[in-house]
């Protein structure tokens, strides 16, 4: 069994072949889905998923860097609105983009800072997207490191010593379809990192592993990432599927 730790399912480029998309995941030995979530603009369509698919579909809230716009506290209230009326899986996700757009740094800064500690507060961990912005992504786990942080680092593409930095902040590495590039560069090293840190990811739609890049992602295409991992680990799919997903259920208490 797989499991897909950062899927955007609710995603428009699903719509018309969401049913079909799913059944295939499925079938692919993909059971468990953890969906990230963006903004408040997809929290209706999230909830419309869970109820669909109540025994597969996991839902994080949070606001992710690149939607930390001037209406920020707005977003970050209605998050807050959601916790009170229910429960989830994750803070995420959240974290800083500096390729999109390096002018609102600091409120970006203020908005992982304090979905961090809205994590804390209900014991969840986060779920961290991290563009173009390591050392200012670290130094805000720096000044919240220890005390309950712990979550993923979604889309890990950084180099072996950032890998060894994200886990000295109790994170584990969400690892797609860039492990599958030919100059993804982290399959140079990441058999060096001990598999217990590793979750899979396919990060739907987007980043999808060869021979799919460029086009849509979905979840069936978990199996490529995985087959991957393991022939960089030399051990069987089967292996790397079971210890994944067994890492996934402690992240996520699910
Ligand atoms: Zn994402």
């Amino acid at each position: 069994m797989l499991t897909d730790t950062h899927t955007h399912l609710y995603s428009d480029a699903f719509n018309e072949d969401r049913k079909q998309m799913m059944q295939r995941a499925i079938d692919a030995g993909v059971e468990r889905f953890f969906i990230p979530a963006i903004d408040s603009g997809h929290t209706e369509e999230m909830y419309e998923l869970e109820k669909n698919y109540p025994d597969q579909v996991f839902l994080m809230m949070g606001l992710h860097p690149t939607s930390v716009k001037e209406n920020y506290e707005e977003e970050l209230a209605h998050i807050e609105k959601q916790f009170k009326k229910r429960s989830f899986y994750a803070v995420g996700e959240i974290g800083i983009d500096l390729y999109w757009d390096t002018s609102t740094l600091a409120i970006q800064q203020d908005a992982f800072k304090r979905q961090i500690q809205l994590a804390k507060k209900y014991k969840l961990p986060i779920v961290i997207h991290c563009r173009d912005a390591f050392d200012e992504v670290f130094e805000v786990l720096e000044s919240e490191k220890g005390d309950g942080l712990f979550g993923i680092f979604h889309c890990f593409t950084g180099t072996k010593e950032q890998a060894e930095q994200a886990l000295s902040y109790n994170m584990k590495l969400g690892i797609g379809g860039v492990v599958t590039f030919k100059n993804g560069k982290i399959d140079q090293f990441l058999n060096q990192i001990d598999l217990k840190h590793i979750v899979l990811e396919t990060d739907s739609p987007y980043l999808s592993p060869t021979p799919y890049r460029g086009k849509r992602n979905e979840s069936s295409y978990l199996k490529l990432i995985c087959k991957k991992v393991a022939q960089l680990y030399t051990i069987s799919e089967e292996e790397v599927a079971r210890v994944t997903t067994q890492n996934s259920k402690e992240v996520f208490s699910k």
